[in-house]
């Protein structure tokens, strides 16, 4: 196995090619620039009216000061996002740039809350969002949806809404999740009704944790029994919480770039992505946000070999071991594992074939021969 000995640009491509499964994106993190500008001038929103001014608006600073600040950069889209017809069109577009980009099975959250403000219901809101996405996954691409709650609403009105999410367990909705504010709302069991609501309507639980807190707000996030943590790095400074993690089989489903946005951790280098995986706990590797974040889920996976130093068979092992946490039955799951592991089972350089490398193309300079 020589995987290093692939040119950074063979990498890229493969890493492209490779089928891929997300687990942690959110919608209104998500939404393109054209489709801001169209949706800003056609609502009348208060927003910019040419491209570039709506790229900067939509995508974060590399670095924010704190998750409040990044927090900020979803002001704009969610007030674009009021109405059913623009969160149709958004889940939509989502979906097929997904696809555009191998992504095979992800789970897209949103937090259906936050765009009644302009009187849509809670159930059409969330009809719109499956709507969109349903009509746009295709050729065998799995789509399920999270709804999200707010650390930062009335613990009765996420109690609320996770009644009305578990009705829509038929449409694709298959978990139920908390984020926002960390610092100003730590403590996830305020929502403990919400939470009991969901579970027992047989929503899979995640929650956000360890943006703001260290570990320690990561242990605090266990005792809503998740079955996975959104974020969590810091996990790596508590050797006790990792085994736990271990222990009990809860990934951690982290997104580097955005944890590197939120100053979670100081540069993607230092992201404790491989040290977590060779840990022994269980990660699975996402965008957060395409748009906020302004990276695709290829882009955030060569990130992980380039910057943080995985090897291709680690992020192999990484991305598949994703379709084992996700929130989807059995049938779709056991599709998405065949179709993995035929295209990997084609691929020396992921470790997974019979057969061994025989040469190795090129080099680090990423350039191919003259005759090529
Ligand atoms: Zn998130």
């Amino acid at each position: 196995m020589v995987p290093d000995a692939l040119s950074i640009a063979a990498r890229r491509r493969l890493i492209e090619a490779m089928p891929k499964a997300e687990l942690h994106l959110h919608l209104d993190g998500s939404v393109r620039v054209d489709t801001a500008l169209e949706l800003a001038r056609t609502r009348d929103v208060d927003a910019p009216r040419d491209w570039a001014e709506m790229y900067d608006a939509l995508v974060a600073p590399e670095r924010c000061a704190d998750q409040a600040e990044l927090l900020r950069a979803f002001d704009l889209p969610i007030a674009l996002m009021q109405d059913a017809e623009a969160l149709e069109r958004i889940a939509f577009e989502l979906v097929r740039a997904k696809a555009a980009d191998n992504v095979r099975y992800v789970e897209i959250r949103w937090g259906p809350l936050l765009h009644i403000a302009g009187g849509l219901s809670l159930e059409d809101g969330i009809a719109s969002v499956s709507a969109g996405a349903r009509a746009a996954a295709r050729g065998g691409q799995e789509v399920r949806l999270i709804c999200t709650a707010l650390r930062s609403h009335d613990p009765a009105d996420n109690a609320a809404l996770a009644e009305v999410a578990a009705g829509f367990r038929d449409r694709g909705l298959t978990g139920f999740d908390l984020a926002g504010p960390e610092e100003a709302y730590p403590d996830p069991l305020l929502h403990r009704q919400a939470f009991g609501i969901a579970r027992d309507a047989g929503l899979h639980i995640t929650v956000h944790a360890g943006e703001w807190g260290g570990a320690a707000q990561v242990r605090r996030a266990l005792e809503v029994e998740p079955e996975r943590i959104a974020h969590g790095p810091c996990a790596i400074d508590d050797d006790a919480l990792c085994g736990e993690l271990i222990d009990r089989g809860i990934p951690l489903d982290l997104c580097p770039t955005s944890n590197v946005q939120a100053g979670v951790v100081p540069s993607l280098a230092h992201h404790p992505l491989a040290r977590l995986h060779r840990t022994g706990v269980q990660v699975t590797l996402s965008t957060d946000d395409t748009t906020v974040s302004d990276i695709s889920l290829s882009e955030e996976y060569a990130h992980a070999v380039d910057s943080i130093g995985l090897t291709l068979p680690e992020l192999w092992s990484i991305d598949r071991g994703a379709l084992e946490a996700a929130f989807a039955d059995e049938s779709a799951v056991a599709r998405l594992r065949q179709e993995f592991d035929d295209w990997a089972a084609g691929v020396p350089e992921l470790g997974t074939s019979p057969t061994s490398v025989r040469y190795a193309p090129g080099g680090e300079s990423g350039k191919r021969g003259a005759s090529a």
